[in-house]
């Protein structure tokens, strides 16, 4: 399909860029409004965007069906209006290529459905397992490895829902680490979240706590001293986030993430690996470089599942490993992440990356190191 871009003599839209301010809390209550004024429609999307006929034919598709729309004002102010290669754009605004399925894509790419084990917990490790507390987001990635159950309109998850969540957590010890997810659990009001926070506090084998969220990066204004303190109390909690262009490191994301990051929530940081959007080590290392100035670590550069109708947004494996190959050596190892290829089905996370050895032999390796030479390393004497 060729992408082209609507012609007409006029735009319908006005863009209005969100001034960038310095303190979060100049309107602790900002975030709600962005939420209650996300573009939802494709009337809203066409009144910002110069929508392509291929976005357009998306946008009206998932409209009737599949994942729904949701762009918060400030995501969309980083969104080029009239470019339909913005990197930003690209990760929110659905495009026709959505309906369409290759081979090996699936509705469900990391078999959830098949591993969980309670209502909205799944567990596909051992010592760790992922609770399903919302289906709301700030934004709906086109990407989503979620996309089957995010946006459906069942909203925060009840107490009651819950319950069985809880107790098999409490009846499995071996599980050490939940990592709270959705949609996106910071979507919800504060007094939810730390509902949520304080029922597992009270199961004593669960010792790390993860919030897993995009709201550093699609709706900043979030992450207030309100929320901050009210996470506080249930140290210790890791932020994982999922920022992927350093575009969306501005002035208002890089002091949500100080914010966390001076409140003790070690931070961590998922990029998804996507065509059209980060698929250049150059723009990588300007992110994660970004990240680290501001504490984040870059934890996992993550091969995009096959989640249906995303094909036009993967990459070949080959594309991860020559980013990682290029930017091995030439980034600090606290900014470099780990490329990993989370297999179908749910079987386990593999951890991917060029080989530097050219040859083996007993007592000795031959690498090949990123300069490009090679060295001998020979193992102590038996
Ligand atoms: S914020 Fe996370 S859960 Fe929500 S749509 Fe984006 S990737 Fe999916």
């Amino acid at each position: 399909m060729t992408e082209g871009v609507t012609a007409g003599p006029e735009p319908l839209f006005t863009p209005e860029p969100i001034p960038l301010r310095r303190s979060l809390d100049a309107d602790p209550e900002g975030w709600a409004s962005q939420l209650r004024n996300a573009v939802r429609t494709v009337q809203g999307l066409q009144e910002k965007l110069r929508l392509s006929p291929e976005e357009l034919a998306g946008a009206r598709a998932a409209e009737r069906a599949g994942l729904p729309i949701s762009i918060t004002p400030y995501y969309l102010s980083l969104c080029d209006p009239f470019d339909v290669a913005c990197p930003i754009r690209r990760q929110v605004v659905p495009h026709a290529f959505e309906a369409s399925e290759v081979e090996g894509d699936l509705r469900d790419p990391l078999g959830e459905e098949s591993h969980e084990v309670a209502p909205e917990l799944i567990q596909r490790y051992p010592d760790r397992a992922l609770l399903l507390v919302t289906d709301r987001c700030a934004v709906y990635c086109r990407f989503c490895t979620r996309s089957r159950i995010v946006g459906t309109g069942a909203g925060p998850r009840s107490e009651r829902r819950l319950l069985p969540a809880f107790e098999y957590l409490r009846a499995h010890p071996e599980i050490r680490d939940v990592i709270v997810s959705g949609g996106d659990p910071l979507a919800m009001s504060t007094p939810r979240i730390a509902r949520v926070l304080q029922s597992l506090r009270q199961i004593p084998s669960v010792e790390t706590i993860r919030i897993a969220t995009r709201i550093p990066v699609a709706l900043p204004q979030r992450i207030t001293s309100e929320l901050v303190e009210a996470l506080r109390p249930f140290h210790p909690i890791w932020i994982m986030t999922h920022f992927n262009h350093p575009k969306e490191l501005t002035v208002q994301a890089r002091d949500g993430l100080r914010r966390l990051a001076d409140a003790g929530f070690p931070v961590l940081n998922h990029t998804v690996l996507l065509r059209g959007v980060n698929d250049d080590s150059a723009v990588l290392a300007e992110l994660f470089r970004g990240l680290v100035r501001e504490r984040t670590k870059p934890y996992y550069l993550l091969q995009a599942d096959p989640v249906r109708g995303t094909s036009h947004l993967r990459t070949p494996l080959d594309t991860g490993l020559r980013i990682m190959s290029e930017l091995q050596g030439r980034l600090s190892g606290i900014a470099l992440p780990k490329f990993i290829v989370d297999t179908p089905g749910g079987l386990g996370k593999v951890p991917m990356g060029p080989s530097y050895v050219v040859s083996r032999r007993p007592g000795a390796t031959r690498f090949r190191t990123h300069r490009g030479v090679e060295v001998d390393y020979l193992d102590p004497p038996e």
